[in-house]
């Protein structure tokens, strides 16, 4: 982990700038022309009014340090890079194209670096985003673990002595849905259509494929009930966007090669994500690895194969097999941010929904408006996050709907805690959740549309080791 080391930072007229790798880059700072017409979509301006609080401020402030004309310690520009949720709103609406979540993302690299944290944040950091998601079997050990604390009874025990709420924790375990039944284990199963057209590796992800797994096993159906074979490659792990956004980038990287060399044996296959947050990251691998030689081109050619589930099935070559099992419910969609942002993939998700009978889509206002999820700031800048969730969870509500659909699993627990706050009874799903319902789920597998294949031997459920 990323300690004080301020003899490589330059310094200019007494204040410290950057030093050493990641810094943000000036091309693109020098882009923003200062208009503002990201200002509206920013949801940290819209809360606080504040021009330091906008994109147009914060880019100012790396600028600054940049030019030596702000420390880099500087508190308040330390604050403005984490109250930033790297949303992305502001560079969907730029019309100067300024890449925004690169510039945050190096700027709190720097920070990382630069600046010491105290030894319990330091640990923290190591363990809950180091260690845990270095190797999904760790993962996976610890949502079993929480399986058994929601099963067992023990959770009710808990809440009745108040223990989550003397510990602080409470606002974590009311944000956690039931956990699936039984974890996606990479190669443990595999979805084979009765008529192949192509096939897709699946990316797994951390929560999708323990916390969420069953929203996995539904994309996979899906996936299969429109032609394509769905695999799940060993080897693969966590795609590395929370030490992205932490400025952990040394931990990213690492993550990064790792996938990348788990996915090569799928050839030209697409690689589907069921969560929007794990997409947008594997996106920008080519980004992120742009200095790595050994690296760099296959980076690249991995990011070019990356499909959100939703842009996939969209694409389908003839068009979505028609669902004909009638889901008969009121929803609304709310937007991830990386997805609607980052990826620029806002139509596919409600057509998808569109083409379920009997499902009736609301529009909620400030649909794309962040929910305060942001990766872990949810946790860590509770007042902001709150505040935004408060609000998302407001407007999904008055839209009358039963269910909100999400496609992200971050905005689905933070949208579940929201809800409840609110008193409000509406559950959250995933798009494909719907789908799959309005396919037949797992009958649709007994009536011969595909077939899943559980008695692979190639796993990598084997106990974790050491690193
Ligand atoms: S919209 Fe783009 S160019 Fe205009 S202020 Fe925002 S970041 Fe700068
Ligand atoms: S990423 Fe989101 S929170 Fe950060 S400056 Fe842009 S719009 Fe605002």
């Amino acid at each position: 982990m990323a300690v004080a080391v301020e003899a490589d930072l330059v310094q200019i007229g007494g204040l410290r700038g950057y030093g050493g790798d990641d810094q943000p880059d000036p091309d693109l700072l020098r882009a923003c022309v200062h208009c503002g017409m990201c200002l509206p979509s920013c949801p940290t301006y819209r809360l606080t009014g504040q021009e330091m609080s906008s994109p147009r401020g914060r880019l100012w402030m790396m600028k600054a340090v940049g030019d030596g004309r702000l420390d880099l310690l500087d508190p308040a520009f330390d604050e403005q890079m984490y109250q930033c949720l790297n949303c992305r709103a502001c560079e969907a609406v730029c019309p100067s194209g300024v890449h925004y979540g690169p510039l945050v993302e190096a700027a709190r690299q720097q920070l990382e670096t630069h600046r010491p944290r105290p030894l319990p944040q330091r640990v923290a950091r190591r363990v809950g985003i180091a260690w845990l998601f270095r190797d999904a079997r760790r993962m996976r050990a610890a949502v079993a673990a929480l399986r058994f604390y929601q099963r067992s009874g023990l959770a009710a025990v808990v809440r009745r002595a108040g223990i989550p709420r003397r510990l602080g924790l409470a606002d974590l375990e009311a944000m956690m849905p039931p956990v699936s039944r039984r974890a996606l284990v990479p190669g443990e199963e595999r979805w084979v259509p009765a008529h192949p057209e192509r096939s897709v590796a699946l990316f797994n992800t951390c929560m999708m494929g323990t916390v969420f797994a069953d929203t996995n096993r539904a994309a996979a159906r899906v996936l299969a009930h429109n032609g394509s074979a769905v695999d799940v490659p060993v080897g693969q792990q966590c795609c590395g966007a929370l030490a992205v956004h932490a400025g952990m980038m040394d931990e990213a990287r690492d993550l990064a090669r790792t996938n990348i060399d788990a996915f090569e044996a799928s050839g030209d296959d697409h690689v589907v994500v069921t969560a929007a947050g794990c997409g947008a990251a594997l996106k920008e691998y080519g980004h992120l690895l742009k200095d790595d030689p050994a690296y760099a081109g296959r980076a690249e050619r991995f990011s070019a194969r990356v499909r959100d589930v939703s842009e996939e099935l969209g694409a389908v070559g003839g068009g979505l097999v028609p669902p004909t099992r009638p889901v008969r419910r009121r929803v609304t969609y709310q937007e991830p941010c990386h997805l609607a942002h980052a990826q620029r993939i806002t139509i596919q998700p409600r057509m998808l929904l569109a083409a379920i009978p009997g499902l009736e889509l609301v529009e909620m206002r400030e649909s794309s408006l962040c929910c305060g999820s942001a990766g872990i700031y949810n946790l860590i800048r509770r007042a902001m996050a709150d505040e935004l969730g408060d609000r998302k969870a407001g407007n999904a509500l008055a839209t009358g709907a039963e269910t909100v659909v999400t496609a992200n699993p971050g905005c689905a627990m933070q949208l579940r805690t929201s809800i409840r706050r609110a008193g409000g009874g509406a559950d959250v799903r995933h798009v494909v959740d719907l789908l799959d319902e309005a396919y037949g789920g797992e009958a649709a597998g007994r009536a011969g549309s595909w077939a899943c294949d559980r008695a692979r031997t190639k796993s990598d459920a084997v106990p974790a080791a050491a690193d």
